[in-house]
């Protein structure tokens, strides 16, 4: 028997939302599934932020040890869960199996990477200047500094990744980690995933005995649900992944409350491969297989799928270009995650072929409903700057072939491109001038940079950039994947002259937490 209820979570409670009903769509079914979700209005989403605030003080002054714990035991809880959250998910999105047990284990080995984070203490950022009381010619204070979290952090959960950016995704596992409290405005396209996700955080909420307040999953039909929430005092930051304007909405509502809040919103992204002529002469028919396979995997539905192919116009590309297509017209239309997505997808991809642009090749026609064609397009650079629209990103299986003239060309429609998550370089040894020439313009575009490999396909880690300058995100300075997540939710804080009694661990003298810290200006552990 299903453990969905249709229930919000509400700290330790269980609240039917009495906003109206929803039902879960199959979209590979196309039909609605079981139970009927309760949708929540402004008094739940107030109710939510005020335990949350309640519980922000607690929360932050546990020991870190019961914060990795609570990380560690959301991912016990989570695999707990076993085989009924890989078939809920899968229901819910059309996504295989396989992909969700993988992305189930790399949302526990997220949630495990930020425990071990929070146990080692260097997000603390503890620092020590000793006082001078003998300086000249004026002395100057005993100045500790440290970081502490925000406060309340709302958490938009993605369509595109039901675990792994969803309820206990990057944005919830990295605002624990600094220690605010969490509130999840549930994604529609996968409600029965989310309640069991949130289940699994509640109880390990109540396992390691932090006030409730430190979680809370909330449904909501319409915007007003999201805006609330975001608009709410208590909340002290935003963490979103999904379309541009819903990211720019939420970012305007934080930016116009009484005190506005930062909005950390991963948007939009067409992940621009500059295939230089020295690989694309040795290996294009290779390359051209891999680039089909990045672009049409999981129907095109990565934030970090390649949209976008540059390259000098030459025989070599127009053999790329034949191997692509060849390529692509073996890859069928499957599910999308949703109806409205895959309706959008249809609506941009007939759109595009408005736009003047030469189609290359479609992929397979099935009968899967709500199914995305894979498309391929090409286009002249001088078309690509010309018409703003081609640089939008269509979400799903489609990319676009633009024939640059020469590398001056190469340099402008690169120099064009808005900010992208990540920008590929397919070279060889005699590209590397060529490449250490477009580097300092792809550093300025895009928040990773690969060589030699394909965009899609995150690694959780110490390094990853999963962030870049707008629209990739609303905030370039940080990512939402990785160690270097937590940073969005902290702050330093600095302590001048505070008697030893009352200075907080993390900057006492004897270093009780065994912390790495600057200390007058060395870093050392004590
Ligand atoms: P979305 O429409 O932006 O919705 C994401 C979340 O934000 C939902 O919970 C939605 O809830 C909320 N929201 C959106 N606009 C809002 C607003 N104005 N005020 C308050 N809340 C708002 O994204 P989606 O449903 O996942 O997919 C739609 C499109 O987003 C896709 O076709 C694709 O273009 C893009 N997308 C991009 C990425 C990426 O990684 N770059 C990932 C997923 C999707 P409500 O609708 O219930 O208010």
């Amino acid at each position: 028997m299903s453990s969905i209820t249709g229930a919000m979570l509400i700290g330790a409670q269980s609240v039917r939302g009495q906003a109206g009903e929803m039902r879960a769509f199959a979209p590979a079914l196309g039909q609605d599934i079981e139970p009927a979700f309760g949708l929540g209005n402004k008094a739940d989403v107030a109710r939510a932020c005020e335990l949350a605030a309640q519980a922000f003080d607690a929360f932050r002054a546990a020991p870190h040890e019961t914060r990795a714990k609570l990380l560690e035991a959301i991912a016990e809880r989570i695999l707990a869960i076993g085989d009924e959250l890989i078939e809920r998910a899968h229901l819910e999105s059309a996504l295989p199996k396989a992909r969700l047990e993988g992305e189930r284990g790399r949302t526990v080995g997220q949630l495990r990477l930020f425990a071990s984070l929070v146990r080692d203490g260097r997000w603390c950022g503890a620092v020590l200047d000793s006082a001078l009381p003998e300086r000249k010619p004026l002395p100057r204070s005993d100045l500790r500094a440290q970081r502490i979290g925000l406060g309340p952090v709302a958490v938009f959960g993605a369509s595109n990744f039901p675990l792994a950016f969803s309820v206990a995704g990057g944005d919830t596992a990295s605002a624990l980690a600094a220690g605010c409290p969490v509130v999840v405005k549930a994604h529609l396209a996968h409600p029965g995933t989310s309640e069991l996700v949130g289940r699994a955080i509640q109880q390990a909420v109540a396992d390691v005995g932090l006030p409730e307040g430190v979680f809370s999953l909330i449904f909501g039909g319409g915007n007003e649900t999201g805006e609330a929430l975001v608009a709410h005092p208590a909340i002290k930051a935003v963490g979103f992944t999904g379309s541009r304007r819903g990211g720019l909405a939420l970012a305007q509502i934080a930016a116009q409350r009484a005190e506005p809040i930062p909005v950390y919103a991963e948007m939009s992204s067409i992940n621009p491969m500059l295939v230089l002529p020295a690989a694309l002469a040795a290996r294009g028919e290779a390359l051209a297989q891999g680039f089909v396979d990045s672009l049409t995997m999981g129907v095109g539905q990565f934030c970090t799928n390649p949209g976008l192919v540059l390259a000098i116009d030459s025989p070599e590309l127009d053999r790329f270009v034949t191997a692509a297509s060849a390529a692509l017209t073996h890859k069928p239309a499957q599910t999308m995650l949703t109806a409205g997505i895959a309706s959008a997808y249809d609506e941009a991809v007939a759109q595009r072929k408005t736009q003047g642009v030469e189609q290359l090749a479609e992929g397979t026609a099935s009968d899967a409903q709500c199914a995305a064609l894979p498309l391929l397009f090409k286009a002249s650079a001088e078309q690509f700057l010309a018409q703003h629209a081609l640089s939008d990103e269509i979400f799903g299986p489609t990319s676009i072939v633009v024939a640059c003239r020469d590398e001056a060309e190469l340099l402008r429609v690169t120099e064009y491109l808005e900010g992208q998550l990540t920008a590929t370089l397919q070279i060889d040894r005699d590209d590397y001038a060529m490449a250490a020439r477009l580097l300092p313009v792809l550093e300025r575009k895009a928040g990773r940079i690969l060589a030699n490999g394909f965009p899609t396909g995150v690694e959780v880690s110490y390094a990853m950039v999963h962030g870049g300058p707008f629209p990739a995100t609303s905030d370039a300075r940080t990512t939402s994947v990785g160690a270097m997540a937590i940073e969005r939710f902290l702050r330093p804080v600095c302590y001048q002259d505070l008697p030893a009694e009352l200075l907080p661990a993390a900057l006492q003298d004897e270093n009780p937490l065994a912390l790495w810290r600057l200390r007058d200006g060395e870093l050392v552990r004590k």
